[in-house]
């Protein structure tokens, strides 16, 4: 972080404190997870309940029951669900279920989509010091992990074809169904759909990366919201409003091999204070309005930054699904990995610093999440602050 890492106390609502009492309008959000801002009371008083009653107790409890309801009412598809802490985690079971289910072994991910820092996936999010995007993620990671895993832009529909025609040893497609973490970007027309219809034709496993997306762009998550079921869908971040609870839902068959052979494992999976968290964050998600009122200030977040660019006359773009807002200076599209890409980030630093001096604590890379206790005056407040931010670094 620039400049150099702050040190919070508190947080409430839309606004966190720093050690010396500063205060800040969120728009980091703890990376996504904070969907009903800070200390949220439905959520303190729930996980408050449960406190005393017990942290975990390695067996069975009627709120892994309830949360699963909530999650397979919500989500499309979704019949059985497993918990996991993490997305990094939970996102690891998913292909171990379609290679059992398949008897295949590969899997197709795409470039610049992220999903966690597992040495089997983190691969092609970023590129690598010499510019290529097949490499490794990490110093340290496991020499052969790209080895099952097929690289493909998104979108490469003639080179998915191919990978998933004949005898094809692809068990699983992963793919974010929108791309937040490049560039916040909503899948071109009928790709997700497409993408369903030859992994139905080939027989294989349709995973859909929700960590970001789930219960954000939708109640029912980029599934419910661009109209395609996926087999297997993994959550996190705003499952439990701030709380490290991840899972797994989709089709029973699939999941139920659990109890057949397939291991899922995890000390604290589904203990009852993250669940307690769970159960109070998706109620206050389901009432009426919620996701209106995110399409109506993540559109007003989009508008304001979109026309401080234009005032200054600068090229910039600004992308919105729901309550996730990208801005991309220099740009006058982003559309594709590539023109995230494009964009210098580093540069990008110093109106995230300027904005932080006005009280504005916003995330590298351009991307702004928005929560239910965020209200038009604190997106007017971010964008004065974003529009003066431009003129201390760009004139
Ligand atoms: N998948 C996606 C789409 C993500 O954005 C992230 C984290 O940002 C992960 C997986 C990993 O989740 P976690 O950070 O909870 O391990």
């Amino acid at each position: 972080m620039k400049p150099h890492p702050l040190y919070f106390e508190r947080g409430a609502g839309s606004r966190l404190w720093d050690v010396d009492g500063n205060e800040y309008l969120d728009f980091v959000l703890g990376w996504g997870p904070l969907i009903l801002g800070h200390s949220h009371p439905a959520l303190t008083e729930a996980v408050g309940t449960q406190l005393p009653l017990g942290q975990t107790f390695g067996s069975g409890h009627a709120a892994e029951y309830e949360v699963a309801e909530q999650i397979c009412a919500a989500y499309p598809g979704a019949e059985r669900v497993l918990w996991s802490n993490t997305g990094t985690e939970a996102v690891q079971v998913a292909p171990r279920l379609a290679r059992a289910a398949t008897g295949r072994t590969a899997v197709v991910k795409f470039e610049g989509h992220y999903h966690g820092w597992s040495d089997q996936l983190l691969l092609g999010y970023r590129p690598d010091t010499d510019g290529a995007l097949t490499g490794l993620g990490s110093r340290g990671q496991h020499p052969r992990s790209p080895d099952d895993i097929l690289l493909l832009r998104w979108g490469d529909l003639d080179r998915l074809r191919e990978a998933l025609s004949g005898d094809t040893d692809i068990a699983a497609v992963f793919t974010e169904p929108a791309l937040c973490n490049s560039g916040v970007i909503a899948p071109p027309d009928g790709l997700l759909a497409e993408l369903r219809e030859l992994c139905d034709r080939a027989g294989t496993m349709l995973i859909f990366d929700e960590v970001i997306t789930g219960f954000r762009v939708a109640y029912g998550g980029g599934a419910a919201r661009y109209g395609v079921r996926p087999d297997l869908a993994v959550f996190a971040k705003a499952l439990a409003g701030g709380f490290p609870l991840a899972a797994v839902a989709g089709r029973g068959e699939l999941i139920d091999q659990v109890t057949a052979g397939v291991v899922h494992a995890g000390t604290y999976n589904g203990n009852p204070i993250v669940l307690a968290a769970a159960g109070a964050t998706l109620r206050e998600l389901a009432r009426p309005g919620v996701y209106e009122n995110f399409e109506a200030l993540g559109g007003r977040l989009a508008a304001g930054i979109a026309d401080a660019f234009f005032r200054h006359g600068r090229d910039g773009v600004v992308n919105q699904i729901g309550p996730v807002v990208q801005g991309a200076p220099g740009l006058t599209r982003l559309d594709d990995f590539a023109a995230f890409l494009s964009v210098d980030w580093p540069d990008y630093d110093r109106i995230v610093v300027e904005l932080l001096r006005r009280g504005i604590f916003c995330l590298p890379g351009g991307r702004w999440y928005l929560s239910t206790a965020h209200t038009t005056a604190d997106i007017d407040r971010a964008v004065d602050a974003f529009d003066e931010a431009l003129t201390a670094t760009i004139g």
